[in-house]
């Protein structure tokens, strides 16, 4: 069975995400143009630095629930590397989409909505009601991604 689009993304953004050091939980990120990958990111310590897996995680030594305190952290979401891998090399990400494979949190959410990005498409859930609230009222399309869907990329 050939994939719809959006299959084809996911399954790229699930390879993406194998990079990841979090401790906690892998997440990757495409953002897709003109059915063009633009950047790709997963989450991890800035680059050249340990990472997590190596020096811990102060989120993980103080059991911070999921959702809270990203600044204990020493690494960066995979949205946030996706969109600085864009700046770095200069791609113009303006009016793009971005797969995720974790609903982004309220911080990746703001710099969704300042770098152009319009529309959402994530696979697994991740409680945010405020990130919910940014998209909403930004305008931004969010959808979850459906298995064996109907891919409204064509
Ligand atoms: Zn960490
Ligand atoms: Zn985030």
């Amino acid at each position: 069975m050939r994939p719809t689009w959006d299959e084809y993304f996911m399954q790229i953004v699930d390879i993406v995400k194998e990079r990841s050091t979090c401790l906690r939980r892998k997440v990757g990120a495409l953002i897709v143009k003109d059915k063009r990958i633009l950047a790709t990111g997963y989450n991890g310590a800035p680059t050249g630095l340990p990472h997590c897996e190596e020096v811990g995680c102060l989120r993980e030594k103080l059991n911070v629930p999921s959702g809270q305190r990203h600044e204990l952290c020493r690494g960066l979401h995979a949205e946030q590397n996706a969109i600085i891998q864009a700046a770095k090399m200069g791609v113009v990400i303006d009016g793009s989409v971005i797969y995720t494979t974790t609903y982004p949190c309220v911080i990746c959410a703001k710099m969704i909505v300042n770098a152009g990005i319009k529309k959402v498409i994530y696979k697994g859930s991740y409680p945010d009601e405020m990130s919910q609230q940014i998209f909403r009222e930004a305008g931004i399309e969010v959808v979850k991604f459906e298995e064996n869907g109907e891919g409204d990329l064509k």
